[in-house]
């Protein structure tokens, strides 16, 4: 099957719509990476490039999880104050 066009559609650089560019390399995909708080280093080779994210991914779950965790207890502490 033959496409009119294999360049991005999510920017203006004009490059070939590979998996690598999807998902790492387009401005795109860096500003959403960046958005979630994670860093791709695309000097690296894929494979440590998705291991990085991993791991950073890791990271921020862990932090997301502690401040629900606080919230949801500093939420309970002012109810109770109230109801007691
Ligand atoms: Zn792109």
């Amino acid at each position: 099957m033959e496409l009119p066009s294999y360049s991005c559609v999510l920017c203006t650089h004009n490059k070939e719509e590979t998996l690598f560019h999807l998902i790492l390399e387009c401005p795109f995909a860096q500003e959403c990476w960046i958005n979630i708080g994670l860093f791709a280093n695309l000097t690296e080779e894929p494979y440590n490039i998705l291991n990085s994210l991993r791991i950073q991914l890791q990271t921020v779950f862990t932090q997301v999880v502690l401040r629900v965790k606080e919230e949801w207890k500093q939420s309970m502490l002012e109810w109770l104050e109230h109801i007691l």
